[in-house]
């Protein structure tokens, strides 16, 4: 199959901002993919050459790139680099100076998908010495055989800007749709939820349809998607929605793993389901002395603590920690971290993830030895409000951010991938409705005037709407930046600007520039008030009005452990907006 028929859906997909005529385009172009090679087609749509978790990433130097359009095109580096500051995409340079090439070759060879995808994994996978060289020269022979619109799209995936805008879940409708049919998407996705391999489960419906995805298993070594929270801001309701007996546990600030373990290897990862192994030399050797069976997955909240007095310490520092890949040895000294463990969702062969949350808990105090570097969450398990209450103010003491309930009936599974009402987080916040936090991702930005001219002045801000999966509008945020924060969000999303709004954004009001939604910031908000410009939540509460926080102010923190879709979601505005009300 041509790299063409590829490159031509990605200009259907780019010329459009509707969901359904995307999954169209999608379930067309899997139609005419041979099975062999549609996993390939899966990841290069994704601007990867391997699943997530694998955390191969393409992301060549704009310079590098550069260079090989100017060789394999006959223009100069400073021909090239004068498009690049008029356009600010490499993709429409490489596009602009292939179409007017200035040496014609007579050994141009079609590209196919399979000639695309085994560059770019060389390309990827190339490290040491003379990697930049191998690097420049794959491109360059790239681009010498590509039209000028393959080339656009050939940069903009090695450069690691490819944002076509599709989520998982249209890929996995188009999925459905083409091979088995779109009522199946639910089944797809519950496998996906355990083995989130697009590549791998595309390629397997391909050629063995829904049957296929029978023989998919959790297994060790491929992250589960983690099971998320509801929250609730009282006690009594929380009880009330649990059926009047709960467990609570410590809801620890830290960054939460999940550990996948064998004699050999420990591999961990984030809730990103990035593998973060690399990071946590010491969380590996922890859990490789402390579970005691041939393999496991099991999960926990790993906590920054002074190893001198047990206390624990602000989430802050573990992220900081992760930032700091080149100076491992001394963060792992100067950061030393706890594990709270809470979960186990795999042990010696069996799958705990169907079973009752009181049984994967025995079965993780069986696996897990205790020691001053890991403990399993502590918890209780009681009908008593006041007693809850009380764990909650004993949590906070502990220097944690409150508790999470969670479900003990016989039907508390790990819904790996799913929010729901079978954990509830309640967090200290919650006390005082006007002076919550929440997790807000940026869609825009505003320019800035006087001492912020250069940069952005505010950023458009959303919830997460998972029923619709877009992202809604629900404030304007210029507040809580230090002058050294906007420049460095500024150049953040600069590098993440697009030319038209995002198809997953819902917005009516028109930000100057548009960015891909990928930045969670914590948000401190004042109220939650009606708005008729802002869309979350737009008129399921009042016609015509969507929810705005009034007086957001940022808290500092960019959640780079949380992805856009783990950002506070519409449903949760609204029921914060009804707290709120009961509250006054
Ligand atoms: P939030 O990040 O506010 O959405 O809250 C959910 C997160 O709390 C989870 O993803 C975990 O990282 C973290 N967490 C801390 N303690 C626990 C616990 N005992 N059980 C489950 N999750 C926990």
């Amino acid at each position: 199959m041509y790299y063409s028929e590829l490159a031509e859906t990605y200009q259907q997909i780019e010329a459009t901002t509707k969901r359904l005529e995307m999954t169209r385009f999608l379930v067309d172009l899997f139609k005419k993919t041979p099975s062999e090679i549609m996993d390939k087609i899966i990841y290069l749509m994704r601007g990867k050459v391997l699943p997530d978790f694998k955390g191969l990433e393409l992301g060549v130097a704009d310079k590098l790139t550069l260079r090989a359009i100017a060789k394999a095109t006959g223009f100069s580096e400073a021909d090239a680099m004068q498009k690049l500051n008029s356009y600010g995409d490499l993709g429409l340079v490489a596009e602009e100076l292939v179409a007017n090439k200035k040496q014609t070759s007579l050994f141009s060879e079609k590209l196919d998908i399979d000639k695309v995808y085994s560059s770019l994994e060389k390309i990827a996978k190339t490290t040491g010495n003379r990697s930049q060289d191998m690097k420049f020269k794959l491109i360059a022979e790239l681009l010498h055989d590509s039209e000028p619109v393959e080339a656009k799209y050939i940069v903009r995936s090695l450069t690691g800007k490819i944002r076509l805008g599709i989520a998982d879940m249209t890929i996995l409708d188009a999925l459905a749709i083409a091979f088995a049919t779109k009522e199946d998407h639910a089944r797809i996705e519950q496998v996906y939820s355990f083995y989130p391999d697009l590549g791998s489960l595309g390629k397997t419906l391909s050629l063995q349809g829904l049957d296929g995805i029978k023989d998919y298993n959790i297994t060790v070594g491929i992250p589960l998607r983690h099971m998320l929270a509801e929250r609730l801001n009282s006690i009594e309701a929380i009880m009330e929605k649990l059926d009047g007996q709960a467990v609570f546990e410590y809801k620890y600030d830290g960054l939460r793993l999940q550990a996948h373990i064998t004699p050999e290897k420990v591999s961990l990862f984030s809730r990103h389901l990035e593998d973060v192994s690399a990071q946590f030399p010491d969380v590996q050797e922890i859990l490789h002395e402390s579970v005691k069976v041939e393999s496991a997955i099991i999960e926990g909240e790993c906590v920054p603590i002074n190893l001198e007095t047990g206390e624990m310490l602000p989430f802050q520092m573990v992220s900081r920690r992760r930032g700091r890949k080149y100076e491992l040895d001394s963060a792992v000294e100067d950061f030393p971290i706890k594990l709270f463990l809470f979960d186990c969702l795999y042990a010696d062969g069996v799958d705990y993830t169907q079973q009752p949350l009181l049984t994967r808990r025995e079965k993780l105090s069986d696996i897990v030895t205790p020691s001053p570097r890991v403990e399993l969450s502590n918890l209780i398990n009681t009908s008593d409000q006041a007693e809850a209450e009380k764990f909650f103010e004993n949590s906070l003491e502990a220097g944690c951010e409150g508790l999470m309930a969670k479900a003990i009936s016989e039907d508390s599974f790990y819904r790996a991938g799913s929010r729901g009402w079978q954990w509830i987080k309640y967090k200290r916040d919650y006390r005082s409705q006007i002076n919550d936090t929440v997790d807000l991702v940026v869609v825009g930005g505003f320019m800035g005037h006087g001492r912020r001219s250069g940069v952005y002045g505010a950023l458009l801000m959303a919830a997460y709407n998972d029923a619709q999966d877009r992202f809604e509008t629900i404030c304007k945020l210029g507040t809580g930046f230090s002058d050294e924060m906007l420049v460095s969000i500024s150049d953040m999303l600069n590098a993440i600007k697009l030319e038209h709004k995002h198809p997953r954004i819902y917005s009516q009001m028109k930000a100057d520039v548009w960015v891909e939604p990928k930045y969670v910031l914590e948000v401190l908000g004042a109220e939650i008030t009606f708005s008729p410009i802002h869309t979350c939540a737009f008129g399921e509460l009042k016609e015509d009005s969507g929810l705005a926080i009034r007086f957001p102010r940022f808290k500092g923190n960019i959640r780079d452990d949380k992805s856009p879709e783990d950002a506070t979601t519409t449903k949760e505005m609204i029921d914060m907006y009804k707290g709120q009300l009961k509250q006054i």
